[in-house]
């Protein structure tokens, strides 16, 4: 079970407070998407459940563990981010990998399941090719490879699709809607897109100036604003 639970997380920059007040808790397998406008926390509320940003007081769960004061590498988290973040040089193959040689596992078993997340994104016959040798929805599925591959329980996913022209866009948000179905991960997802939140939400989380305004399903949310 991972289930996300932030309980009164706030997080101050000297003297900018990014987030001022977040609680809330996201039941296992669920999609949640986080909305609202530049600047209003929600880069930061990923970061802090990756443990990429130190909240300056609350307490986070991810399953029953307070994670609070453990580092990222040691949470069951992945994170895609919008500009990919692949590493330049390493193969498409070594990339999806990385995850799991850092976790020490068999090659044998590294190099079975490379080719089973490639095959399911249609990654195969680019596992040589170095990142910048494919396009931005190559790269973008092979960030999200390399996220499946850990097979952590939970998904972050700062804007992975704003970057991508609108056909791939529709083409990725679907992939993304089969992925979790299958997946089932607990998945927090960062938008401006209002399609996207509409289409991959189970609840939507409304942030303004680094505080909750809304919580509730899409429907709710766009039909009585
Ligand atoms: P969003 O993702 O919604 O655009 P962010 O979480 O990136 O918002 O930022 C929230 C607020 O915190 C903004 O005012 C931003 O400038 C500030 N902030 C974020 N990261 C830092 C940082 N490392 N140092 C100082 N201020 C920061
Ligand atoms: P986005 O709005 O797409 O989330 P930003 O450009 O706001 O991205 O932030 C990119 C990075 O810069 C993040 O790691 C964030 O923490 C950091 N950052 C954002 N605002 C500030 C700031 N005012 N001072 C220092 N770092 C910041």
């Amino acid at each position: 079970m991972a289930n996300v639970r932030l309980e009164n997380i706030k997080r101050r920059f000297n003297n900018v407070t990014a987030i001022e007040d977040i609680t809330f808790e996201i039941p296992d397998g669920e999609f949640w998407v986080l909305v609202g406008p530049s600047g209003c926390g929600k880069s930061t509320i990923l970061r802090t459940i990756a443990g990429l940003e130190n909240a300056t007081s609350g307490n986070l769960y991810i399953g029953e563990t307070l994670v609070n004061n453990v580092p990222a590498r040691q949470r069951d988290v992945a994170m895609v981010f919008q500009n990919y973040a692949l590493y330049p040089h390493m193969s498409v193959g070594e990339n999806i990998a990385f995850g799991m040689k850092m976790r020490k596992m068999e090659p044998r078993v590294i190099q079975q399941r490379v080719a089973e997340v490639a095959a399911s994104l249609s990654l195969e016959h680019l596992l040589d090719r170095k990142p910048k040798q494919l396009s931005g929805g190559q790269q973008q599925r092979v960030a999200l490879g390399r996220a499946i591959a850990r097979q952590a329980q939970v998904f972050l996913l700062d804007e992975p699709l704003s970057n991508l022209d609108a056909q791939l866009r529709d083409d990725t948000r679907a992939e993304l809607k089969q992925l979790h179905q299958n997946l089932r991960n607990t998945t927090v997802y960062v938008t401006h897109d209002q399609v996207e939140a509409m289409t991959l939400a189970d609840k939507i989380v409304v942030l303004s100036q680094g505080n909750i305004q809304q919580i509730g399903d899409p429907q709710t949310i766009y039909n009585h604003p």
